[in-house]
């Protein structure tokens, strides 16, 4: 039997939407721009940020299209007048909700609100700010918590409960008084949080912050390297952001296997390092109590022979090898195969904290 397709009518074009779908979904897929700051496709929708509101034919009010099914026949304006004066009005509120002074902000070129007040050109904002914000956390050496530029799109709550599944924040108290907390309103170091950074990955603004990144370039100074991370097997893809040679900070790349964005503590946080006066650059062979800086070809002659001569003297099984869960799976095969093929023993294992 023909599967049906149904169909939705969007700005006077017939889009398809499969069963389930909602109009943002059915939108995007059809390559309609409906903006939002708080919808992320992994989670549920949860309609907080009310950027993505669009018309009905017949529908009083305007829906929020990230939490609307799709529904065969609906007749949907994407960017009509009333949805564009309302999107500026949602814009607009959410600026006035904090301190909103871009000059200064980490997140300047890469924030989400300011780009939709470009976009829908909201220039001036007419309601009153709060007097007061609660306190900018920033007693951890990791994430900055600026209270005053959250605009409880709820989407680090979100990250970190369904993502993440850490369960370290919720949203706490109630009208003007909201905000994020973690515990009961702890600071996060002294709550279940484990320092993932996945709330900051996916905050649209500048209310969570990399620390270590503070100040030290903007987002268009920053050259982003691709590489994979070192610290475990599993092989996640990241970006290094690189500014005069040294690492600025780290992020996961989206859309891309296994990650898809997210890292650990270790991956988005332990890049120093990198940078260390400590690390060693060049092989050294031992030489009584010194140690002689030497070539690799040098270093790898030297420790093959070395390898030989003990297998000839005592026999392959007086060999073996301990690898590291933190290399990668390509690195651990090719160990064994040196093992088992090389030397001809099955003196393999391995050690996580190697
Ligand atoms: S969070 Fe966005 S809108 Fe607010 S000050 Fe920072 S860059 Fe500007
Ligand atoms: S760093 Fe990770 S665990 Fe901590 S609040 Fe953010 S998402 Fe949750
Ligand atoms: S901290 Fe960021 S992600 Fe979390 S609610 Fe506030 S603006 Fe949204």
């Amino acid at each position: 039997m023909a599967e049906t397709i149904n169909f939705l009518i969007m700005d006077g074009k017939k889009v398809p939407f499969e069963p389930g779908q909602t109009i943002l979904e059915a939108g995007r897929a059809a390559g309609v721009d409906i903006p939002t700051l708080c919808h992320m496709k992994q989670c549920r929708p949860t309609g907080a940020c009310r950027v993505c509101l669009v018309e009905i034919k017949g529908a009083r009010s305007l829906v929020t299209a990230c939490t609307m099914p799709a529904a065969p026949g609906l007749e949907v304006q994407t960017a009509g007048e009333r949805v564009i004066a309302a999107r500026r009005l949602v814009i607009e509120l959410l600026l006035a909700s904090g301190r909103h002074d871009c000059v200064t902000c980490e997140s300047n070129g890469q924030c989400l609100l300011q780009d939709l007040a470009y976009r829908y050109q909201v220039e001036g904002v007419r309601f009153p700010r709060p007097g007061q914000y609660p306190l900018t956390e920033s007693f951890n050496p990791l994430i900055i918590r600026d209270f005053s530029k959250c605009i409880l799109c709820g989407r680090c709550v979100q990250a970190c409960n369904e993502i993440q599944v850490n369960q370290a924040i919720s949203y706490g108290y109630r009208g003007s008084r909201s905000k994020i907390v973690a515990k009961g309103d702890l600071p996060l170091e002294q709550s279940d949080c484990v320092f993932c950074g996945e709330c900051l990955r996916v905050c649209p603004v500048g209310a969570l912050v990399e620390k270590k990144a503070k100040g030290r370039g903007r987002s268009w100074e920053l050259t982003k390297v691709r590489t994979t991370c070192t610290y475990c097997g599993v092989g996640c893809q990241m970006h290094l952001h690189v500014k005069n040679g040294r690492i600025i900070k780290v992020t996961g790349v989206e859309e891309a296997e296994p990650n898809r964005g997210s890292l650990c503590v270790k991956g988005r946080f332990g890049f120093e390092f990198v940078h260390s006066e400590e690390r060693l650059t060049a092989p050294l062979i031992r030489e009584g109590e010194e140690f002689r800086q030497v070539s690799w070809k040098e270093a790898l002659e030297f420790t093959a022979e070395k390898f030989k001569e003990i297998k000839q003297t005592y026999g392959p099984d007086s060999l073996a090898a301990l690898t590291s869960a933190r290399a990668a799976n390509e690195e651990n095969y090719l160990m064994q195969k040196l093992v088992r093929a090389g030397f001809g023993t099955n003196n393999i294992d391995h050690c996580a904290r190697l």
